[in-house]
């Protein structure tokens, strides 16, 4: 077993999806894989969390995905659009707070067409923000549209790496039409943000498995994963979902495997565990994206139950995820947190 432990340290390149199924079938060795990626953690990006701002600008959405409480067939939830004003009077307080990257995330709403995003971005730019979209599958022509306009980075989780189980949640999607959008959008230059969810129905240390090599291979530079956590408005409602443990295993492992990358400890990790958070920050994440969406809007962005933070007064979220990276004696990240690349190499 050392000697797959001093491959991870040494080699991470060469792990396979072998030892990594075996890697998650076991307990035994969990420990020793969060020491690891915290190291690399330190090594490869250092003691800076990120802050990257949330505005959840829409909840509408025209697809169906089986896990989410936003998906079209759900009539159980009180639907909002903001307008782009308000999304801007959002931003700039953002950039008073001097946070350095708002994020704009939507359920996959046409509504919001081209021109409307591309205004958006332009506005942003002028705040001197990093922008990151978080808007679902569009057209080819818009990622560039959107890129040219400034966009900086595209977070488009990948949710599996199985094209089996990739098909079942996404009654009209395809797992190689995903990849498609994900290299295209690396293509155009924006930083490219996979990840996946831990615990879905009919997945197990092999899937898992895969979504790690697939990170890996796209060499995604941002890397988000949560819990699958049931809502009881979907079809899965009965499902178990996941667990902390295996979350954080992957997110330890995602870690070392693709050492420069951004991997947020994610709300999904907060909402299953009083501390997830800050524990994922100890196995490796190095950024936390609190939630600046406005009220009234955002108790209605219900992508699973019990997510935290929709009831804080306003920008309390900042003050919150301030105090939680310095209690863990990290610093508050004061640049735009693009990905260091150039530290790559292949050793702890
Ligand atoms: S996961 Fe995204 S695309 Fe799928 S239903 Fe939810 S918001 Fe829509």
């Amino acid at each position: 077993m050392s000697k797959l432990l001093n491959k991870l340290k040494y080699k991470r390149d060469s792990v396979t999806l072998e030892e990594l199924i075996f890697l998650l079938s076991t307990n035994k060795f969990d420990k020793k894989i969060f020491e690891i990626a915290d190291e690399v953690r330190e090594k490869y990006v250092g003691n800076e969390v990120h802050i990257r701002a949330i505005i959840e600008f829409s909840n509408f959405c025209k697809m169906d995905c089986l896990y989410c409480g936003l998906r079209r067939q759900n009539k159980n939830i009180k639907r909002y659009r903001m307008n782009p004003e308000e999304i801007l009077k959002r931003v700039r307080l953002i950039a008073e707070k001097n946070i350095k990257t708002v994020v704009l995330q939507s359920g996959e709403d046409p509504y919001y067409n081209t021109e409307i995003i591309e205004n958006l971005i332009i506005e942003i730019k002028k705040m001197n923000l990093a922008v990151t979209l978080s808007i679902g599958e569009r057209n080819f022509e818009e990622y560039k549209i959107w890129k040219n306009a400034g966009a900086d980075r595209y977070l488009m989780r990948h949710e599996t790496a199985d094209p089996n189980l990739y098909k079942k949640l996404h009654p009209s999607d395809t797992f190689e039409n995903r990849k498609s959008h994900l290299l295209k959008l690396k293509e155009l230059g924006y930083e490219i943000g996979g990840g996946c969810m831990v615990g879905l129905p009919g997945q197990g240390p092999y899937e898992l498995a895969k979504d790690l090599i697939f990170l890996r291979e796209i060499d995604s530079d941002m890397i988000g994963i949560g819990p699958f956590i049931p809502n009881p408005e979907t079809p899965l409602r009965k499902e178990k979902g996941g667990n902390l443990n295996t979350t954080l295993k992957m997110i330890a492992l995602s870690r070392i495997l693709i050492p420069t990358a951004n991997i947020p400890a994610t709300t999904a990790m907060g909402s299953i565990h009083p501390f997830g958070r800050q524990i994922a920050l100890k196995c490796g994440a190095n950024v936390i994206m609190p939630n600046l969406t406005p009220n009234p809007y955002r108790p209605n962005y219900t992508l699973y139950p019990n997510k935290i933070c929709l009831f804080e007064r306003d920008t309390a979220c900042i003050n919150c995820v301030k105090g939680m990276i310095t209690n863990l004696g990290r610093e508050i990240g004061k640049s735009f947190g693009f990905r260091i690349k150039n530290l790559q190499t292949n050793e702890v």
